[in-house]
């Protein structure tokens, strides 16, 4: 039998119908008073509630005399917990974990599950694999989401010209981003990209291409600025757009050196789909404050102030019927801005999204107390070295590899590593084995991202 084809998703009429029914909503609330928007999430917050208490197991046990407090009195739900407990957590009795992970683990395209469910796992960078299912009105929700934040980014869609999108991501079906591959658009040429590829062969195939638009993680849309700026890479997007990982200022420097476009950035995990974006301003992130509640808190669950990073986002899904998200804990660190946008869009903006907590690394101290290092140290010293990319992973406990790309003649290791081991020290950690590693290829992990800094997962620590 010769191998057939993987299953496409197609926006045949009757969906693109339903589409348009949610994108409508969608744009009318961005410009909302912010007492109205408060008032619309107060009243979808109750429906959901309503669901999550009438058909959720979990909810009613997890929620028991709280029915009626408010949200910010509930308890916080943590991906663990999200995954105990989760043939209990969704509202549909025929949905189990283990046959949603059985089918996610031989699914090849865009497939439903059961014919009536969309599912998706998470990449587990934190070591627990998270999975989230979804009916088809709400994937035609992500979907109208998103074709908000194409339509902030500006993405040119004409009728004369079919626009051609390349996206370099993952192709894997049971990851979110892989599955999007899996969408046939009418009017719009794609082209997908796996992040495995050698980046050679990603160069030349957008020199075939020529993109119009160009999207997907940041640290891939970076090294391909890289590729432009060397002079490699010779496209001409109109539009940039960068997900999954946090855009550093050096990145956006870069794509903007690169392209002389500002690159669009958005928010979001597979739990929450794309929660926030760029506008064209691009003073930050406006929060879909009409489909998702995000509380920026402190360690402690209590709200911080706009101006501060917090430690950790609650996510409050509104969309989410199938799995109920409510104070979902995410370990972001979010600022909020004080100030409005001049663009007109009510929605709260994220001034800034630090490095994942993930990017943390915690070496051990004179007595053995753990001693956190922030991933913005590595940041400020990799920054300024002549080399062409770097990545720090932290091999063990007391070990960090340097991964330097194609290091200029002018790179000193032992100048370097004299420097971060006295940073190190400085910060009270026993100073751990350091080296440098010469690459001319950095790690990936199995999704293809490429991960900056690599901390020993919490469980590995002790
Ligand atoms: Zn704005």
């Amino acid at each position: 039998m010769s191998q057939s084809e993987p299953p496409v998703y197609r926006l045949n009429l009757p969906r693109l119908l339903a589409l348009i029914l949610q994108v409508l909503p969608l744009r009318r609330a961005e410009t909302w008073s912010r007492d109205r928007i408060r008032a619309h999430q107060d009243r979808e917050l109750v429906r959901l509630r309503q669901h999550a208490y009438a058909h959720s197991p979990f909810y009613q046990r997890f929620h028991k005399g709280l029915e009626r407090r408010p949200l910010h009195e509930l308890p916080v739900l943590t991906k663990k917990e999200l995954m105990q407990s989760w043939d209990e957590i969704v509202t549909d009795r025929s949905l189990r974990l283990e046959d949603v992970q059985r089918f996610l683990e031989r699914v090849q395209g865009f497939e439903p599950y059961q014919g009536t469910h969309y599912a998706y796992a998470t990449g587990g960078t934190t070591g627990v694999k998270g999975v989230t299912v979804y009916s088809e009105k709400e994937l035609l929700r992500i979907f109208a989401m998103t074709s908000r934040t194409t339509r902030w980014a500006g993405m040119p869609f004409s009728l004369r010209e079919r626009p051609r999108l390349a996206i370099v991501q993952s192709l894997l079906p049971w990851h979110v981003a892989g599955g999007a591959v899996f969408i046939r658009l009418p009017l719009v040429k794609t082209l997908p990209l796996d992040t495995t590829e050698p980046l050679p062969q990603l160069v030349q195939k957008l020199n075939d291409f020529q993109p119009h638009v160009l999207g997907g993680f940041a640290g891939n849309i970076q090294l391909l600025a890289q590729e432009q700026l060397a002079g490699r890479l010779r496209i001409a997007p109109r539009t940039v757009t960068t997900t999954a990982e946090t855009l550093k200022k050096e990145a956006r420097e870069q794509i903007e050196a690169a392209w002389g476009i500002e690159p669009f950035d958005a928010y979001g995990s597979t739990e929450t789909a794309v929660a926030a974006s760029e506008c064209q301003e691009h003073r930050g992130l406006h929060v879909y404050e009409d489909v998702v509640i995000l509380e920026v808190v402190d360690e402690d669950n209590r709200p911080v102030p706009p101006g501060t990073f917090g430690k950790k986002v609650l996510a409050t899904v509104l969309w989410n019927y199938t799995l109920p998200l409510i104070r979902y804990e995410l370990s972001d660190h979010l600022k909020l801005a004080s100030e409005p946008c001049p663009c007109g869009r009510t929605f709260q903006l994220i001034e800034e999204i630090e490095g994942r907590e993930e990017q943390v690394i915690f070496l051990d101290g004179a007595s053995g107390e753990p001693v956190r290092i922030e991933p913005d140290l590595f940041f400020d010293h990799m920054v300024l070295l002549p080399i062409d990319g770097w990545q720090v992973v932290q091999e063990r406990k007391d070990a960090i590899t340097f991964l330097v790309l194609r290091p200029h003649a002018e790179f000193k290791k032992t100048e370097f590593l004299q420097r971060i081991g006295n940073e190190l020290e400085k910060l009270g950690a026993r100073r751990p084995t350091l080296r440098v590693e010469r690459t001319s290829e950095l790690r990936r992990t199995k999704l293809g991202k490429l991960i900056t800094i690599q901390a020993l997962r919490t469980e590995d620590r002790r």
